[in-house]
């Protein structure tokens, strides 16, 4: 379908990626090259009887549509809706489910996913099966007519497991048409992979890491082709009030404008880092290295490796100094930043896992996680090198 121009309402040319992610129309009276912010929690109607396009913010604000028409285009979507994070994103997606329903989800899901899934299985009677997606037999042979969502996440976030999801999508579709296929996109941002593309029913990311850019807001957005099920996650939306507020949706906005540029130089110095570690002997996880076990698989369905990689060091102490001893890259959890991050997942984002969880899935407890942003590579490396000699993980 050809993208529709917010000014003329008319479909126009669909744009190559790079140039649909700053091209914009005017869309206000005044024709401003960036779109204003509607500071507005209400809007007065013309009468007694004629309702305007926007009433109540909660319901509708002409900033959120502006980022939202934006994003449908970017994302290849019929509808996108922006919500106040990514949490808030699977939230709005898990309230489609009902007591009964089971979920298949991957085990090694982001921390926060797994601390809601953990909270519906308990809470609201829903089954959720925790398995190895990288198998894909381990998905198919849980299906059952009970399954109400399969949720994927590719390349996993630390261990940066991959997992087939054309394949996986195809046989949940011709299996049970009604199970519904999600995919959490954050690590590979609408650069990196389209999972609408392939049959996926509903694509969310975390708008607070590739999407932002600069980590100053938090936000989610989840994208549709099925603009039924577009009203029934608006419906939610506008049920709980997570819409993404005025000011915030600004602030994407003007983060997404840079998506591409900033990816490609964070993917770029990834690369780079990952390829000096995987030389000093280091176990690395990232896709963009042949060494990855599904470097295969992932660039079957992916354009980009991403900017996100592991390593280990063999010792958490070791791993706790080198974290410590470096300077340039920041301890933050979280990612798609223009700065560099560096964390241990164990003590940081996947904290809330139940430690004999994160042995059962294999998560290393000495693992560090890295967060390449868009610095200068050799001194993101000089700086990683004397943090790594400092700790005695390498030799001068
Ligand atoms: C950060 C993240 C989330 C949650 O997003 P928030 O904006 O922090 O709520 C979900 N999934 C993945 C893969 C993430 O990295």
């Amino acid at each position: 379908m050809a993208p529709l121009d917010t000014e003329t309402k008319e479909h126009r040319k669909q744009y190559k990626l790079e140039t649909e992610i700053v091209y914009t129309a005017p869309t206000d009276q005044y024709r401003s090259s960036s779109t204003p912010i509607y500071q507005t929690a209400t809007f007065k109607q013309a009468s007694g009887t004629e309702m305007g396009e926007y009433d109540y913010t909660r319901s509708g604000n002409p900033s959120r549509t502006d980022l939202e028409n934006h994003l449908a285009r970017i994302m290849r979507a019929t509808r996108v809706l922006a919500v106040t994070s990514g949490m808030s994103a699977m939230d709005v997606i898990s309230r489609l489910l009902k007591p009964g329903d089971e979920v298949i989800a991957g085990d090694d899901l982001y921390g926060g996913t797994n601390r809601l899934l953990t909270f519906l299985s308990a809470n609201w009677g829903i089954t959720v099966y925790h398995v190895d997606t990288t198998i894909a037999a381990n998905v198919i042979d849980k299906l059952s007519e009970n399954t109400a969502l399969v949720l994927l996440e590719s390349p996993t976030n630390p261990l940066i497991k991959i997992c087939d999801i054309p394949y996986i999508t195809k046989v949940v579709k011709e299996k049970y048409p009604n199970a519904l296929v999600a995919v959490d996109n954050t690590m590979m941002s609408p650069i990196g992979m389209n999972p609408l593309d392939v049959g996926v029913d509903i694509v969310y990311e975390s708008a607070t890491k590739f999407l932002g850019g600069h980590h100053s807001l938090m936000a989610g957005v989840l994208a549709v082709k099925s603009a039924e099920l577009g009203d029934k996650l608006y419906f939610v939306i506008n049920s709980t009030g997570c819409g993404l507020a005025p000011f915030d949706c600004w602030l994407l906005h003007q983060g997404l404008k840079t998506l591409a540029i900033r990816f490609e130089r964070a993917q770029e110095n990834a690369q780079k880092v990952a390829e000096f570690l995987e030389d000093r002997g280091f176990k690395v996880r990232y896709p963009g290295l042949k060494s990855h076990p599904q470097y295969n698989l992932h660039w079957t369905m992916a354009r980009a490796a991403g900017s996100v990689l592991s390593f280990e060091t063999g010792s958490v102490e070791m791993s706790e100094q080198v974290v410590s001893g470096a300077r340039l890259w920041g301890i933050s959890v979280s990612f798609g930043c223009v700065n560099s991050l560096i964390s241990m997942p164990c003590k940081m984002s996947h904290a809330s896992i139940d430690p004999k969880v994160r042995a059962e899935r294999a998560l290393p407890e000495d693992l560090i996680r890295l967060c390449v942003g868009i610095e200068d590579v050799t001194d993101l490396i000089d700086d990683l090198k004397t943090a790594l000699v400092s700790a005695n993980a390498l030799k001068e």
